[in-house]
C-alpha cells in the first residue's frame, strides 16, 4: 500500500498524519488546535479514530499542546521519550534558547507572551527511550528514531523509503531562516549535527520539517558539518 503524507498546519507549525496500513500523527500541534485538526480530517477524509498513535517529537508547546485534546477525540495513544516526559505531564513551559542571533532575540521578545499560555498536562501512553521504536505495528513501514538536541527528549520518524520526519531538528520557515536550516532554538546545537548524521547514515533522504515545507537532505548537508 502506497504511503500518503498528509501535512496539517496550525500557525507556524506543521504537524503530519501518516496513512499506510495503519494511520499515525506527527506532533499535535500548539493549544487550542482542536477544532482545527477536525476541519483537516474532515478534508483529508480520515475518521478521527483510525489515527492510532500520535508521537510527539517533543514536549515543547507548540508541538504537544493540543496532543490530548487530540487523543480524547482519537482514542490515539501518546508516545514521548523519557526526557520530555514530565513537560508534557506537568503541563510546563518549554522552549530551548536562541541559538542564532534572531533565535536569541526573538525567544526574548516572545518568550514572556509565549508563557501566559495555559498549556494543559498530558498523559504519555508509550513512554521511548534511546532505542528505535519500529512502527509496523501501527502499519507503517518505518521507525521511530531518537534525536537529542532540540531538546533532551527530541525524536524523530524515519520511514524505510527514506521520508524523515525531523520536528525540531530542521526550520524551513521565513519567519525563522531564509531556506533549511540547522533550528534557530536548541539546547544542544552540537548534538543535532551528531543526531543529523545518525539518520543520513540510516537513509534520511526528503526532510519533513515541523515548521515549514518539506526539502531534500542535501540541503541542509553544509549545515551538520
Ligand atoms: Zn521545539
Ligand atoms: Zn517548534
Amino acid at each position: 500500500m502506497k504511503l500518503r503524507i498528509y501535512s496539517l498546519k496550525f500557525g507556524i507549525n506543521t504537524c503530519y498524519i501518516l496513512k499506510g496500513k495503519g494511520i499515525i500523527m506527527i506532533d499535535g500541534g500548539p493549544p487550542n488546535a482542536i477544532k482545527k485538526f477536525e476541519k483537516y480530517t474532515t478534508k483529508f477524509r480520515i475518521e478521527p479514530d483510525e489515527i492510532k498513535l500520535i508521537i510527539l517529537t517533543h514536549a515543547d508547546f507548540d508541538h504537544a499542546g493540543s496532543a490530548g485534546a487530540i487523543k480524547e477525540r482519537t482514542g490515539a495513544q501518546i508516545a514521548i521519550h523519557k526526557n520530555d516526559r514530565e513537560i508534557l505531564e506537568e503541563g510546563l513551559f518549554n522552549w530551548p534558547p536562541g541559538v542564532t542571533r534572531w533565535g536569541k532575540v526573538s525567544h526574548t521578545i516572545f518568550s514572556p507572551m509565549m508563557r501566559r499560555m495555559p498549556i494543559p498536562p498530558q498523559k504519555a501512553d508509550i513512554i521511548l527511550n534511546d532505542d528505535d521504536f519500529p512502527l509496523y505495528d501501527f502499519g507503517i513501514e518505518g521507525k521511530v528514531i531518537y534525536t537529542p538536541g532540540h531538546t533532551a527528549g527530541h525524536v524523530s520518524v524515519l520511514l524505510d523509503n527514506g521520508d524523515f520526519f525531523a520536528g525540531c531538528m530542521a526550520h524551513n520557515i521565513r519567519l525563522f531562516t531564509p531556506g533549511p536550516r540547522l533550528p534557530i532554538y536548541a539546547e544542544d546545537i552540537e548534538q543535532i549535527r551528531k543526531s543529523w548524521k545518525k539518520v543520513i547514515e540510516q537513509g534520511a533522504k526528503m526532510v519533513f520539517p515541523g515548521h515549514g515545507n518539506a526539502f531534500q537532505v542535501k540541503r541542509i548537508l553544509d549545515y551538520i558539518k
